[in-house]
């Protein structure tokens, strides 16, 4: 029933009871464009995790034909989805290279992001094995500690040019740690360690930014820009106005509405208790379709311009939702629980996580539809 890969509104399949998932790819692409405004230099379109839970066959298209010639995936095999859409893209690979992965990045020409000295001679070791050089991109960690070039390897490829014999450098980047935090120190920490580890690189086009860091001083916008949140309505700038259009609208169907008197619990745990007669609606939606369990008793939905409180535990496959004060709720009737008067933004504080923990959970059971929200 999924629609993917197309998106016209008249052809849309009825999701009939079940949770759907409306993605908007004009807001994707209207967002590419208003980030591109932002950036004089290169930008690429971070699609992992298949386009953050969006669908990356639907939306790498949908960038290519804005422009996007630059894309950013965790695995080769997430790689080789996007060859079959950016047939003269590049493709790079931001979990390093795995020599499982071989044939593929060789197949799909994907080129790894390098960061640590046995993931370079591993790639080295290839374009031996090929006799002709392999793009690479190559990432030196200034605070981040989790992947990357530590100084110490920095130096060692400085001081030994033949560790990086056969492999064509395309690009060096490095990863912030806190760029939604403009004033934080480690910002213009990790940007003058930064610096002083390209003077020891060979000369390739640098890249700082992901979505929040287009949003600081010019200093972070060099060279190749890498957003992915941004690209699907994500908030950059955590406590402003969200300056990007929203593309997701997630909605389900009223499985059950009931009326429980005072001094009643609802759900597992009875973690709610009634405390007037209440009406109850049921929701076919529910943590195996990517709800946070943890926004119980804490979240709302949207239903026709007002919000109805989330009450109780967040089931696997069902969530209750106080309608007492919303007598024209009706059996059926589907209820916005992420979306334009929901963003995603807003449900992952109720749940204590982040935005992309949202949308990248909502991939595996909800009907797809691509159409304009
Ligand atoms: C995921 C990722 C990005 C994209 O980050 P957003 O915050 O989604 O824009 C950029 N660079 C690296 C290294 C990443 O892992």
């Amino acid at each position: 029933m999924n629609q993917v890969g197309t998106w016209s509104a008249g052809a849309v399949a009825s999701a009939g009871g079940r949770p759907e998932l409306t993605i908007d790819l004009d807001s994707v692409a209207g967002n590419w464009r208003l980030l591109r405004a932002r950036h004089d230099g290169a930008m690429a379109a971070v699609v992992k995790a298949d386009a953050y839970g969006l669908g990356a066959a639907a939306v790498v298209p949908v960038l290519y034909a804005a422009g996007a010639r630059f894309f950013f995936v965790a695995y080769a095999h997430e790689g080789a989805l996007v060859r079959a859409h950016a047939p003269d893209a590049a493709i790079a690979l931001l979990n390093g290279f795995d020599t499982f992965e071989s044939e593929t990045c060789l197949a799909c020409d994907l080129w790894p992001v390098l960061g640590s000295l046995p993931e370079i001679a591993a790639w080295r070791a290839l374009a031996r094995r090929q006799g002709r050089a392999l793009p690479a991109l190559l990432h030196v960690d200034t605070g981040m500690n989790r992947l990357g070039l530590a100084p110490a390897d920095v130096e060692t490829l400085a001081g030994d040019p033949a560790l990086l014999a056969g492999i064509d450098v395309r690009c060096v980047m490095t990863h912030l740690a806190h760029a939604e935090q403009p004033s934080h120190p480690a910002n213009p920490r990790q940007l003058a360690r930064f610096r002083a580890a390209l003077a020891h690189m060979p000369a390739a086009m640098p890249s700082i930014a992901a979505s929040a860091a287009l949003f600081l001083p010019a200093e972070y916008r060099v060279g190749l820009a890498r957003p992915g949140a941004a690209l699907y309505g994500i908030n950059p700038v955590p406590g402003r106005p969200n300056p990007l259009r929203p593309t997701v609208r997630l909605t389900a169907c009223v499985a059950q509405l009931r009326d429980v008197p005072a001094g009643e619990t609802v759900g597992y745990n009875g973690i709610w208790t009634a405390r007037r007669p209440s009406r109850i609606a049921t929701v076919r939606f529910g943590y195996a379709d990517g709800y946070h369990r943890a926004a119980g008793n804490r979240g709302a939905a949207f239903f026709d311009g007002a919000r109805l409180p989330l009450i109780g535990r967040v089931s696997m496959d069902l969530t209750t939702f106080d309608a007492t004060d919303r007598p024209d709720v009706r059996l059926g009737d589907r209820i916005e629980l992420i979306g334009p008067a929901v963003p995603p933004d807003e449900v992952a504080a109720w749940a204590g996580t982040n935005a992309y923990e949202v949308l990248t959970a909502l991939g595996a059971r909800p009907v797809r539809q691509y159409r304009p929200l």
